[in-house]
């Protein structure tokens, strides 16, 4: 396949300098995975590119199939996402989101949903701040990975039922603990409770809320259920690069 020019679409995770003028940008594209490629002139002010592969934004691309890198041929906006870039705090949601994306997209493994998640949660991001954007897209991406968490009855020993008391998240076991097998993370029932509305339908109540201490403890849990998620892949796959 080297050596062929091919059309996708996709969103630019990062970029890097490469020698004098060039920049490597690295893409999550809607058909092709996460691909790297040269975009060669793009940090001269004259570049034919523009600022049209920032991070974040949202690009038709002709790209040119090389062994590892890929090169730009060409490059059009698909949309501005400029909301993104008129706050810090719009930006610093965006840049989470796609670093996320980012740690979670393979090399040339086509991921569709995954792309079209990226390109959601920054529209999602742009149209309106919630403190709970990154974190509800993070509980999202986890359940796409087939990671949804057991929110609605103890996941060690089973217990369920409207008296039970779920009181603490364990990351291991992907869900909630009783008060009697409790380990882990405490968490609020207020917590519990968005959590419940972002991964059961209702997600668009919890992006409504106001920011409280429960979507604060919503995000830090989010982030770690993440970051869990990507050391134990990270070490699966060391693990099989030496067995
Ligand atoms: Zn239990």
């Amino acid at each position: 396949m080297a050596g062929e020019l091919y059309r996708d679409e996709a969103i630019v995770l990062r970029t890097y300098k490469l020698g004098e003028s060039d920049r490597i940008v690295v893409l999550m594209t809607a058909e092709h995975g996460k691909v790297r490629a040269v975009a060669k002139g793009v940090r001269k002010t004259r570049s034919k590119f523009g600022a049209r592969l920032e991070p974040m934004s949202h690009v038709r691309l002709l790209l040119y199939r090389g062994r590892e890198l890929d090169i730009v041929n060409q490059a059009e906006s698909v949309e501005t996402l400029a909301p993104l870039l008129s706050s810090l705090d719009r930006a610093s949601q965006g840049m989470a989101a796609i670093e996320a994306v980012d740690q979670l997209a393979l090399d040339r493994e086509p991921n569709p949903h995954l792309y079209r998640m990226a390109v959601g949660v920054l529209r999602t991001i742009a149209a309106r701040p919630s403190p709970l954007n990154v974190p509800a897209f993070y509980w999202k991406l986890l359940a796409a990975e087939g990671l949804q968490p057991q929110l609605d009855q103890c996941v060690r020993c089973g217990e369920s039922g409207p008296a039970t008391q779920l009181v603490a998240f364990d990351l291991n076991e992907g869900g909630m603990h009783c008060r009697n097998c409790r380990s882990g993370t405490s968490v609020s029932p207020a917590a519990l409770a968005i959590m419940r509305d972002v991964l059961g339908g209702r997600l668009n109540e919890a992006l409504a809320l106001p920011e409280s201490p429960a979507t604060h403890e919503v995000g830090v849990l989010a982030t770690r259920a993440l970051e869990h998620h990507i050391e134990r892949r990270l070490k699966a796959v060391a693990m099989f690069e030496h067995g």
